[in-house]
């Protein structure tokens, strides 16, 4: 029988394994040396802030994977030899495999500050990061300030944990407004308001030159490189980014890049061998994403799309219209398409911003200059639908034509404020037009015949 060995148990190794299992008799081994069972992720922030346990993390049963024949091996892979087909374990039996997915996701950014890493400076990425984060930071008492160093949406996520015990937060962010080089203007800045709001210190335009130490080599204090500035702390926490976890491949004849480098078909430069969700890297980009993509929902695509083409009905990876969730502190933000913040954006993209006069929320399209077809679209406190933006980009619809029909995509729950009228309204002022609202209907929502 066929042996797939799977490295890595995060969305995408997992993703993969249910569906060769879905679709074949294969023997599926998964190695991971982070946690036995799969968890989720992007859940990890809610334990520390006591919303749930850990355990509720894990959205399978443990004799789930029993059933499933999906055996689970822990442990570290610390060198794969291609030519042999054969992985080694620290802490295992080595395995012998016939088909390889490396799947090993993402580790946090260290830019060789001095003081790196000292006792009580972490990054936020693993179940460990956590538990160490219960050590560093159990309260303000033992924590008296926390130093976050990169303004991402890691960086916002433990500034939010951190104010939920009471921490004074200071939050570094190298750029002038928060998330700059993805947001547009004004929705960055209505952010900065937001983080403020929040009692947490945002410094813009502030960068980490050095993490110093107190006597025991714990973190004492963090020193500003634009002012000299020493700020003092006990926890500084490093989310400057990701990037793909593949040390372990150096010698292994595996192409890599930053990540694992992987044609359309997540197929890397060795037959049998593939790569797939944070640590995979496009040879070259699709459209306007990345080539590589540090995101939950792609990591589940390429692992469905991958399993296919490992039972043998060889399937390309073509992830769609970008979308993206997350959120900002209590903000829920959505994007669909593209809308480049104003460093990355082209020539030919028009923007239509709204913000509501009081309430932090707000929402941008973005459209081509010339035809008005809909680019894409960015909304922060109201949520989408979103089959029907992904119906709208593959239409290529008229923004005219998505501002009339504006309400068919608020997804918001009954007796949520609409805003659909002033957002129009503010539309037609700006571009000269007399678009008029259409009533709701559910027969074009769920194109009924
Ligand atoms: C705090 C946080 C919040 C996030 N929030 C969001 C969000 O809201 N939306 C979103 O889209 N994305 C979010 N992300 C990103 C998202 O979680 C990742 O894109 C996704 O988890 C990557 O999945 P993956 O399967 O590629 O890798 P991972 O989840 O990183 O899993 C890889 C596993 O492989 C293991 N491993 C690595 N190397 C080896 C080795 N040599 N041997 C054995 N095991 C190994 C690792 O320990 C890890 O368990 C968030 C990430 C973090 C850290």
């Amino acid at each position: 029988m066929e042996h797939i060995v799977i490295i890595g148990n995060g969305i995408a190794g997992i993703t993969a394994a249910r569906h060769i299992r879905k679709l074949s008799d294969k023997k599926i081994t998964v190695v991971s040396v982070e946690s036995k069972y799969f968890f989720s992720r992007t859940a990890l922030m809610y334990v520390y802030m006591g919303h749930m346990k850990f355990e509720h993390t894990q959205p399978y049963e443990n004799h789930f994977w029993k059933k499933n024949r999906i055996e689970l091996v822990e442990g570290y892979v610390s060198h794969v030899n291609t030519q042999e087909k054969i992985v080694q374990i620290d802490g295992a039996p080595d395995l012998n495999y016939d088909k390889l997915v490396i799947a090993t996701g993402s580790k946090p950014n260290k830019f060789g500050w001095p003081g790196q890493d000292l006792d009580g400076v972490q990054g936020l990425y693993s179940k460990q990061d956590l538990e160490l984060l219960e050590e560093n930071a159990p309260n303000n008492k033992v924590c008296k300030r926390a130093v976050i160093v990169g303004g991402g949406l890691i960086g916002i996520e433990l500034a939010e944990m951190l104010r939920t015990r009471n921490i004074p937060v200071t939050f570094l962010v190298r750029e002038d407004s928060f998330w700059n080089g993805v947001l547009p203007k004004g929705e960055s800045e209505m952010i900065n308001e937001h983080i403020r709001e929040h009692h947490i210190d945002l410094r813009l335009g502030a960068s980490l030159k050095e993490i110093n130490s107190d006597e025991h080599g714990k973190v004492k204090s963090v020193t500003l490189a634009e002012s000299g500035e020493q700020i003092e702390c006990n926890l500084v926490g490093l989310t400057a980014g990701v990037t793909p976890n593949i040390d372990f491949l150096k010698d292994s004849g595996i192409e890599l890049g930053r990540g694992v480098k992987v044609n359309r078909f997540l197929e890397t430069n060795v037959k049998d061998v593939f790569a797939i969700g944070d640590c995979a890297e496009q040879h070259e980009a699709i459209g306007n994403r990345r080539p590589i993509e540090a995101v939950w929902y792609t990591g589940r695509m390429m692992g469905e799309t991958l399993a296919q083409t490992i039972c043998d009905n060889r399937m390309e990876y073509k992830p769609g219209h970008w979308f993206n969730s997350a959120k900002f502190l209590d903000i829920e933000y959505q994007t669909y398409g593209w809308v480049f913040s104003e460093k990355r954006k082209k020539e030919t993209e028009a923007h239509f911003h709204w913000r509501h006069p009081k309430e932090k929320i707000c929402i941008t399209l973005a459209f081509d200059k010339d035809s008005e077809t809909l680019l894409g679209i960015n909304t922060f406190g109201i949520r989408l639908r979103h089959e029907i933006f992904d119906r709208w980009l593959n239409d290529k619809r008229n923004v005219d034509y998505v501002m009339e029909h504006l309400v068919d995509a608020n997804f918001d729950p009954e007796f949520y404020k609409n805003f659909e009228a002033q957002i129009v309204s503010k539309y037609n002022s700006d571009f000269g037009k007399s678009i008029k609202l259409k009533k709701k209907n559910l027969k074009r929502i769920f194109q009924i015949a």
